[in-house]
């Protein structure tokens, strides 16, 4: 037989609406065009060859593109930025942004994104950057971010762009309320830096009333709306899609870390950026920009890192939905229990933030609930339903809210910060460390650990007291990590 040429089956590919699972899977991860191999060829070349001065396929020099890196930033892309389906709709009314120009960058950490959107910030607008304090030569410049934000950003904001002159804001949206939010955007606001939800409190920011203030201003003085979505990644939720198809999208700009959830197996540092195309009309000097900065930093992964998260990514649904129907089953445990106080998981029915979850969620999640049996607008269900489910079965977990994430904060009562050290240290299955997302559950102490390079009056402020844990829910049998925190919580003396 003779050898298949490529273009016989160059049409048989994944469509943009086809739906998250099947686009995570098969985007970027095309047929090879030569060999017919199911996965992509790693392409680790720094250089490429040029059929003359300036012909080449695109690739010059492996800090400014790679294929490898090309594919997995087309991945995200399009985990970004289109939905799947929405129930009952039809495959037309799936909303797409790829073919309008988003694009996403794929970087050596979630703080090298980081770094790279601050710096942005204090650029010259002709060099594709915000223009800075006067909005044109560069240096300086605002930017508003969320009170309990991530440390290394806090860092960053705070200490590492201080030479650059950046100047930031630290504001509780929730309590700030709209008069509150629109007094601290200021004429030099260039950023607004956002987190869903915030760590290690769980606060959910207000993003929809953000969204609605951010377009009534002017459109030469509107900030841009960064959302950094790592605690929940992109299955969970998808602030560049708009939650209707009249509705505004909830964000510009998606900074993941995607060492914690796209990975998912502890063994991956990589971050990304991802730009929605309506972003990316409405400035396209954007993209130009960051790429100008990563490029000039060299602040790039490795094509082997790159190639072990596209493979990662193709698990992303399976993994969040067992994350979060754990922890969902895990909060609602805590909660009952005489010697935890203060258990925060957004997706808890009776959590603070609840009525915002269902706002929030992403079609790609909601979609593989609905099969589930969860339906939407999620209803409390009456005592009497409770009563004829058996504990621990699908249907119980349904009826104690909405899997959202698999982090969850709660409070040793009344334990000093070595009963808290003791209880965590002592756990069989689940590993003290810092950091979250992966398979395997992770316990910390923020005010110890992840936090503890915040002044103390800071921490206390925030409420991240010593007995305060944050609890990363992996993707065990729920039963055998309750039984860990049960044996945990009978040892302790309180
Ligand atoms: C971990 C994390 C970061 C930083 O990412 P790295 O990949 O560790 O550099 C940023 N934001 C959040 C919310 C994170 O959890």
């Amino acid at each position: 037989m003779s050898p298949i040429r490529i273009s016989d089956t160059e049409n048989r590919q994944s469509k943009p609406n086809d739906n998250f699972t099947t686009r995570s899977i098969h985007i970027g991860s095309e047929p090879d065009g030569v060999t017919g191999a199911v996965v992509p060829s790693l392409s680790v070349a720094t250089t490429f060859k040029q059929y003359g001065v300036g012909h080449h396929t695109g690739f010059e020099y492996s800090r400014t593109g790679n294929p490898t890196r090309n594919q997995l930033e087309h991945l995200l892309t399009s985990l970004e930025t289109s939905s799947s389906a929405q129930v009952t709709d039809s495959v037309d009314e799936r909303y797409d942004e790829t073919s309008g120009g988003a694009d996403s960058l794929v970087f050596a950490s979630g703080s090298a994104a980081t770094a790279t959107m601050c710096a942005w910030v204090s650029l010259a607008v002709d060099e594709g950057g915000a223009g800075g304090r006067d909005g044109v030569n560069g240096l300086g410049g605002h930017v508003l971010a969320v009170n309990d934000v991530y440390g290394g950003t806090a860092r960053y904001l705070s200490r590492a762009s201080k030479g650059a002159g950046l100047e930031v804001t630290f504001l509780d949206f929730e309590a700030a309320g709209e008069q509150g939010i629109r007094e601290a955007i200021r004429p030099d606001t260039r950023l607004i830096w956002l987190e869903v939800p915030t760590n290690p409190l769980l606060l959910v920011p207000p993003l929809p009333l953000i969204a609605e203030i951010v377009a009534s201003l002017p459109a030469e003085s509107r900030p841009l709306v960064l959302v950094d979505t790592t605690f929940l990644s992109s299955f969970y939720i998808t602030p560049l899609i708009p939650p209707t198809p009249n509705s505004l999208p909830l964000g510009d700009i998606v900074l993941s870390s995607m060492s914690k959830y796209s990975g998912g197996h502890s063994d991956l540092i990589l971050g990304a950026l991802t730009v929605s195309s309506r972003t990316v009309q409405a400035r396209p000097n954007l993209l130009t920009g960051l790429r100008f900065l990563q490029n000039s930093a060299g602040a790039i992964p490795s094509p082997r890192d790159c190639h072990l998260m596209t493979r990662s990514l193709k698990t992303l649904s399976l993994r969040m939905i067992r994350h979060g129907l754990n922890a969902l089953q895990i909060a609602s445990w805590l909660n009952q229990q005489e010697k935890v106080a203060d258990v925060r998981y957004p997706g808890l029915a009776t959590d603070g933030a609840f009525h915002l979850v269902e706002k929030l969620l992403s079609p790609n999640a909601r979609k593989e609930l609905e099969f589930l049996g969860w339906t939407f607008p999620f209803k409390p269900t009456s005592g009497k339903v409770v009563d004829t489910v058996s504990e621990g079965s699908l249907a119980h977990v349904r009826t104690l809210g909405i899997p959202f994430g698999g982090i969850i904060s709660f409070r040793l009562k009344d334990a000093s910060a070595e009963e808290t050290d003791r209880f965590c240290s002592g756990l069989r299955l689940v590993i003290l460390a810092e950091s979250l997302g992966g398979v395997e559950s992770l316990i910390e102490v923020p005010s110890g650990m992840t936090h503890s390079g915040l002044p103390e009056e800071t921490r206390l402020k925030l409420g991240i007291t010593p007995n305060l844990i944050r609890f990363s829910v992996g993707i065990e049998d729920a039963d055998d990590l309750i039984g860990d925190l049960r044996e945990g919580l009978d040892a302790l003396h309180v």
